[in-house]
C-alpha cells in the first residue's frame, strides 16, 4: 500500500517535471538541478559560476531552503534574478514548486537557470524538476566515501563536483580512490575538481558548461 502511494506522488511529480522541462526548452533556458549535503558549497558554486559568466550568459537561480532566505540574498547581490522556495521543513524540492518559481522568473532572459535543492543526498534524488542535468557536488571534508553511502543521488548524476580541494592537504580523503569509485558507480559521469575558495578548477567548469549550452 506504501509502495503505491510512493508510486502515485512520483508520477504526478513527473507530469510536472516534464511540463517544467517544456517550458524551459521553450524559453532555451539551460536548467541545473544542484544536490549536496548541507555545507558542501552549493551557493559559493553558484557565485563562483556566476562570476566567471558574467557578461557571457544570463544566470538566474532559485533557491530551494527548508526555510531561510540567506541563500537567496546572497545571490541576489551578484544582481541576477532569484526566487526563494521555502520548502517548509520538507527535506526535497518537488517540480511543482519549480513550476510556480519558473512563473515569476524573466525566462525569456535566462541562458542558463541554477536549482539549488535543499541540502540532502537522499530524496531529491527522487524527484526530477525538469532540469537537463543533475550536478551533485562533494566536498573534502565530507570523505571519500559518500558514493557508498548515496548509491542513487551517485549512480543519476550527470555531473560531480569535488569541492574544498584547497583543504586535501590537510584532509583524509583519496582523490583517486574516489574517482574510481564514481566512473565504477557510473561511467558517463564529467567530473570536476575546485576549490570555491581560491577559484581552483572553476574554468574547466564553466568550459564545458558553454559547450553544452550552445
Ligand atoms: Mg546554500
Ligand atoms: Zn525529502
Amino acid at each position: 500500500m506504501e509502495i503505491k502511494v510512493l508510486e502515485n506522488i512520483l508520477g504526478a511529480n513527473e507530469q510536472i517535471a516534464r511540463k517544467n522541462r517544456e517550458l524551459l526548452d521553450k524559453n532555451k533556458v539551460f536548467c541545473i538541478n544542484m544536490m549536496a549535503s548541507p555545507g558542501a558549497g552549493k551557493t559559493s558554486f553558484v557565485l563562483q559560476t556566476i562570476k566567471a559568466l558574467k557578461g557571457k550568459l544570463k544566470i538566474g537561480v532559485i533557491e530551494g531552503d527548508i526555510s531561510s532566505s540567506i541563500d537567496a540574498e546572497t545571490v541576489a547581490k551578484e544582481g541576477v534574478p532569484v526566487v526563494q522556495i521555502n520548502t517548509g521543513g520538507e527535506c526535497h524540492l518537488e517540480a511543482i514548486q519549480v513550476q510556480t518559481a519558473l512563473n515569476s522568473l524573466p525566462l525569456a532572459d535566462i541562458d542558463l537557470l541554477f536549482i539549488e535543492n535543499v541540502g540532502n543526498l537522499v530524496c531529491p534524488a527522487e524527484f526530477n524538476l525538469g532540469e537537463h542535468i543533475k550536478v551533485i557536488i562533494a566536498s573534502v571534508p565530507e570523505g571519500d566515501d559518500k558514493p557508498y553511502k548515496y548509491p542513487l543521488m551517485f549512480n543519476i548524476m550527470n555531473v560531480l563536483v569535488l569541492n574544498k580541494t584547497d583543504l586535501l592537504p590537510y584532509v583524509k580523503f583519496n582523490v583517486d580512490n574516489f574517482v574510481k569509485t564514481i566512473k565504477n558507480i557510473n561511467a558517463g559521469a564529467e567530473i570536476f575538481k575546485v576549490s570555491c575558495t581560491t577559484g581552483d578548477g572553476i574554468s574547466e567548469w564553466t568550459k564545458w558548461l558553454k559547450s553544452r549550452i550552445k
